[in-house]
């Protein structure tokens, strides 16, 4: 039998190093190169959002690498959202039914440590401080450079888990059109930090995730394990005010809040400083024709299907991406058919959950605290009771299960239209008309089958 062939990872974050652990234990060999140092040496050095939702489908895809129970020591359970009024009291909208259905904010760099760990106790070989600088598909080579060191390796197969500003894409690309296009969001972010409270405390609910909404802009604020809050305003780059051109320095900022977000401003005491230090991020979504080049080199997670943030998924899909390529690869004949395959089952749901992110800002932002939302809401949730395992609502499909993203898309957008024509007209669910809801649930809606 010939040996199998030695796979190459370009990137070790989330991605890279969860399918290094995967492919590891199943027996293949794996190195991989990240270009930043060491964070178990160095600290991390992540440069953006410092915590992540985690969901179903993500811890799925850790427990298949048994990396579960380290994540989770550092995770921080979220039940809902919180919704902060401009004027008024908090009010938490419960994401599910129990605390069964919830989803968890975990420390980026802590994860991305527990995955490094990981992947190297599987007998993957992790290099640090080795940037990827370019690709030589027919001589079967690559370049690397790190601190004083430059070096020509060779390879068999390429996998590029090296993000949204993927280099190994970049070089795929020379040799064949993949059909890149980003679209930009005109909206961007920043984050602020909400430290500690007295006596090492959170200061406030803790196990939710927090949203002020305000229409063309918002903060959310999700909970780190160290009692620290990381919030992060998401607002339009240009035009009318709030927008980063009009808000340019601290003090602006602090105008703002005070103005917008009262409830907070008593919450971040470093808040003009933080506002004129931290970057304005940018938000976009990259879509691609192709994923893979024949048998020489492959794309997954970001460098593939970067993603706006606002379901929450990108990393779950990326690490989604990682089981389906290691049971590809197990499954396939041969590394060509095995990439085929992957990148025919993940790039239609890749799609739908870059279009449910997408339309989910719109939610957040404008519609989470107006009277038809949450009267559709809740009737989403007498409907999941009334008819189990045929109704169930949007954020369950993409976040408490697994079926695939493109099967969630399509039936939220039935569903969508059951609960416009059930609440028309409505100020109260008691005046629903139960028995034409119950029909047209039943005429659109097949059961899902079982999982
Ligand atoms: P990355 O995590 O970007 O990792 C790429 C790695 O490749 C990095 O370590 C990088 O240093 C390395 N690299 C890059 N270039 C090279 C090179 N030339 N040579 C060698 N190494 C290289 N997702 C969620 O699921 N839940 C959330 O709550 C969530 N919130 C988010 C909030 C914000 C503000 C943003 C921007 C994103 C959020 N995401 C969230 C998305 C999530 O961060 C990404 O989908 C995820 O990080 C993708 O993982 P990845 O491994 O594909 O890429």
């Amino acid at each position: 039998m010939n040996e199998r062939p030695r796979i190459t990872i370009i990137g070790a974050g989330l991605a890279g190093t969860l399918l290094a652990t995967l492919l590891a234990q199943r027996g293949w060999k794996v190195e991989v190169f990240e270009r930043r140092g060491d964070p178990r040496v160095f600290g991390y050095a992540g440069g953006r959002s410092i915590n992540l939702a985690l969901t179903e489908r993500g811890l799925h895809a850790l427990r298949q690498a048994d990396a579960d129970l380290g994540v989770m020591r550092q995770a921080v359970m979220m039940r809902g959202r919180m919704v902060h009024p401009l004027d008024g009291e908090p009010e938490l909208q419960r994401y599910g039914r129990d605390d069964s259905e919830v989803i968890w904010s975990i420390n980026r760099g802590e994860l991305n440590i527990v995955l490094i760990e990981a992947a190297e106790a599987a007998g993957a070989a992790l290099h640090f401080d080795r940037r990827l600088e370019s690709v030589d598909f027919d001589a079967g080579t690559f370049l690397v450079k790190g601190e004083g060191h430059e070096e020509s390796r060779r390879f068999d197969t390429l996998v590029g888990a090296d993000g949204a500003g993927s280099t190994l894409r970049a070089q795929m690309m020379r040799r064949l059109d993949l059909g890149e296009r980003t679209e930009w969001l005109d909206h961007g972010y920043k984050e602020l930090e909400i430290p500690p409270g007295p006596g090492g405390s959170f200061r406030i609910e803790p196990n939710a995730l927090h949203i002020w909404p305000r229409g063309h802009y918002m903060c959310i604020a999700l909970p780190n394990d160290e009692r620290t809050f990381t919030v992060t305003l998401f607002m339009p780059h240009e035009g009318p005010h709030p927008s980063f051109a009009t808000v340019a320095d601290g003090e602006t900022a602090l105008a703002l809040f005070r103005e917008q977000f009262a409830d907070a401003v008593p919450l971040i005491p470093l808040l003009e400083e933080d506002y004129e230090r931290n970057p304005v991020g940018t938000l976009g979504t990259l879509y691609l024709d192709r994923w893979h080049i024949g048998d020489r080199a492959v794309l997954l997670g970001d460098a593939a299907h970067a993603m706006v943030p606002f379901h929450g998924q990108g990393m779950n899909c990326a690490f989604e991406d990682c089981v389906a390529l290691a049971d590809r690869l197990e499954a396939e004949d041969g590394l060509e058919a095995a990439f085929a395959a992957f990148e025919a089952e993940r790039m239609p749901n890749a799609a739908a959950i870059q279009h449910m992110a997408l339309e989910n800002y719109i939610e957040m932002r404008d519609r989470v605290d107006d009277g038809d939302y949450r009267l559709q809401r809740v009737l989403e949730l007498l409907l999941q009771e009334r008819h189990p395992g045929r109704f169930v609502p949007h954020y369950a499909m993409v976040s408490f299960m697994r079926i695939p993203y493109a099967v969630a898309l399509a039936r939220s957008e039935v569903q969508r239209g059951i609960l416009v024509r059930a609440t028309e007209g409505l100020d109260s669910l008691d005046e629903v008309d139960w028995a034409r809801v119950d029909a047209d649930v039943l005429a659109r809606l097949e059961p899902l089958p079982a999982p």
